[in-house]
């Protein structure tokens, strides 16, 4: 028996330990190292992000967001240019800047549009989906078929960041320490306006924000305040807000989620749940869970495999 196999798998699991818990701050390397081939591809207790993670371009097919947001891919996905006037991409190195063209499309809007309306110079780019979709080493459940995004609530800064700087600058907490309201020295009206920007966006599914700052939300929205619907509290949002597609016309085998309700969800009683003692600080579980095995390929919609066969789009 050799052992290099075992070396394989452990420097695998290395990679895999030192990132399981990726978020917008956790910082990337301006010269990433490829990953290895895999030893057995067709492995079929292999995880799904094992070969979706090794793909570099997106797949050459017609655009298709197919499956669900988490438990899904998408064919013909487009890159989000690295730079634009009022954009730019963070973390170069995880090459998660590709998502369904209507998605590109309202990025570049909210990107004009925060600088034009919400006093923002421009907005900074986080985790969209990889190349071809598909579950990913590191963070999201969900961002798998190119119909989700992150946008940092941190403005971009009025000069272009070098390579270094989008891997290594961290995003401003916007929680207080004590988790029951946003920090008022990070938190501004602009906050507000991009945010709301977003949620106004037609296309717009739901948004993501910790629920503090849904309250300071509630509280400081003047006019309309429809968008305010869509906004709903979710855990891990302290430093970005996410933003969700409904299913674009033409992606067939995109599965939709249901509308949220139309209530402002601003009573006391929505906001009741995430301020309780016990969900700002949860006690650690007496065992530790038991860490569940990946997602695979045969769980995933069949035409996913055909996603990860297709030849590479051109660059
Ligand atoms: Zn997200």
């Amino acid at each position: 028996m050799t052992s290099r196999p075992i070396l394989i798998r452990l420097f695998l699991s290395a990679i895999l330990l030192g990132a399981t818990a990726a978020s917008a701050q956790d910082k990337g390397s301006a010269d990433p190292r490829p990953l290895p081939p895999l030893a057995n591809p067709d492995d079929p207790k292999l995880g799904a992000k094992e070969l979706f993670g090794r793909k570099v371009l997106p797949a050459a097919m017609p655009t298709q967001a197919v499956g669900f947001y988490a438990k899904g891919c998408i064919a013909g996905a487009e890159g989000l240019p690295i730079n634009g006037d009022t954009w730019q991409v963070m973390r170069l190195s995880r090459n998660r800047y590709w998502a369904h063209p209507d998605m590109v499309a309202l990025i570049k809007r909210l990107a004009a549009k925060a600088h034009k309306d919400a006093g923002w110079p421009g907005i900074l780019v986080g985790d969209m989906s990889q190349p071809r979709g598909g579950p990913m080493f590191t963070g999201h459940a969900s961002h798998q078929v190119g119909l989700d995004a992150d946008i940092w609530l941190t403005p971009m800064p009025n000069r272009p960041l070098s390579r270094n700087e989008r891997e290594e600058m961290s995003a401003v907490m916007m929680v207080r320490a004590d988790r029951l309201d946003i920090d008022p020295h990070s938190w501004t009206p602009s906050h507000l306006g991009v945010i709301r920007a977003a949620a106004q966006e037609p296309g717009v599914q739901r948004i993501f924000v910790n629920a503090a700052i849904k309250k300071a939300l509630c509280r400081e929205a003047k006019g309309d305040r429809d968008w305010l619907s869509k906004v709903r509290p979710m855990y891990g949002h302290d430093y970005h807000f996410h933003i969700r597609i409904k299913c674009p016309p033409g992606s067939d085998a995109c599965e939709s989620q249901p509308e949220p309700s139309e209530s402002e969800g601003c009573g006391t009683g929505d906001l009741a749940y995430w301020f309780k003692d016990s969900v700002i600080h949860p006690k650690p579980p007496t065992t530790p869970p038991k860490p569940r095995p990946p997602m695979t390929l045969a769980q995933l919609p069949a035409a996913c495999k055909q996603v990860l066969a297709a030849p590479d789009a051109k660059p």
